[in-house]
């Protein structure tokens, strides 16, 4: 499929996994959005400085590369420490920062523009994607799933990372996510009007991509 596939949702649906089985299985290219936000967010807790002062100063770099998501904050790999515990506590937050969003979707903006030129298609992930920075996506698919659902995905893929954390913590923080996330006036989380929904909670991950072959040939 050329062009723009928007995976918006929260996290623990799976989107992160299915979104670069997807991306490898069309042959696209592949933005993991969140992985910007946390890589600023890190830049904000080791300099203390202001949001919107470290966006526009640091040098975040993605790999679009579905086989190869590597995350560089100022040319260092941060691709572990961005999915750890203090990240992942203070990301909301500094993503709820008006300046924060405007620099970042101009750069997510900049980075679709050149994959699409390049590979001819990308597969986006991320919260607004469908409704802010890609509104004329040719699919939006919005995933779900119960909190129960996502809890016990994230607490397995964080054990599988080696980090530790019991399921009532891991739901704990799934609920509070998802409290800020849905007071709009701080958060990006919406589904697009021409999004189709897609519930993961009874879907393991082949479920999905098939759910979502489904979707880009239809
Ligand atoms: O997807 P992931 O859990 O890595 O995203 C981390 C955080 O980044 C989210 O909880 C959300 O606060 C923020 N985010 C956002 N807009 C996006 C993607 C992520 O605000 N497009």
């Amino acid at each position: 499929m050329r062009g723009v596939i928007a995976l918006d949702g929260p996290s623990g649906t799976g989107k992160s996994t299915v979104a670069r089985r997807l991306a490898s299985a069309l042959g696209s290219g592949y933005l993991d959005t969140g992985a910007m936000y946390r890589a600023v967010t890190l830049g904000v807790l080791r300099s203390g400085g202001d949001p919107a002062a470290v966006a526009a100063s640091v040098v975040v770099t993605v790999g679009t590369d579905p086989a190869d998501p590597t995350v560089l904050l100022d040319g260092v790999d941060v691709s572990a420490e961005i999915r750890g515990s203090e990240v992942t506590l203070a990301v909301s937050a500094v993503s709820a920062v008006p300046e924060v969003r405007q620099i970042l979707v101009a750069r997510q903006r900049a980075i679709i523009a050149a994959v699409v030129d390049s590979h001819g298609g990308i597969v986006v992930e991320g919260r607004d994607i469908g409704t802010a920075v890609a509104p004329d996506a040719e699919l939006k698919v919005y995933l779900t799933a119960s909190a129960d659902a996502r809890a016990q995905r994230r607490t397995r893929q964080d054990s599988a990372a080696g980090r530790q954390a019991t399921l009532e913590e891991t739901l704990a923080d799934v609920q509070r996510r998802d409290d800020y996330d849905s007071s709009r006036a701080v958060s990006p989380l919406r589904q697009a009007d021409d999004a189709v929904e897609l519930d993961t909670t009874e879907l393991d991950l082949d479920g999905v991509l098939a759910s979502l072959l489904d979707l880009v040939d239809g």
